[in-house]
């Protein structure tokens, strides 16, 4: 499950126990709106820690891709690709539509 799923899904979980627990408070069932609560505090706790690991997990891969295009192109294919130093290729360029 990714991360924006699990975080969906905790928050979600956390909205609906409050909603219960509310219930639970406004019905005077105090032990039960407690432990529901409870369990909502964590699950919000584990949503906050699910966004943080989505937003690190975001900028690894983002790194990652400014590394992979650091690297050079292959070969020379067209006038255009030497003149623009690999950024852009003669439009029937036959290497860029194999890639
Ligand atoms: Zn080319």
């Amino acid at each position: 499950m990714s991360h924006r799923s699990y975080q969906t899904l905790a928050a979600s979980g956390a909205a609906v126990l409050g909603l219960f627990g509310t219930t639970c408070a406004l019905d005077g069932l105090w032990w039960e709106a407690g432990m529901f609560g409870f369990v909502a505090v964590f699950l919000i706790e584990a949503s906050i820690r699910e966004a943080r690991a989505h937003r690190i997990a975001e900028a690894r891969e983002r790194t990652a891709r400014g590394n992979a295009q650091e690297q050079p192109l292959l070969v020379p294919c067209c006038p255009f690709w030497t003149s623009s130093a690999g950024l852009v290729h003669a439009p029937d360029c036959h290497t860029w539509s194999t890639r």
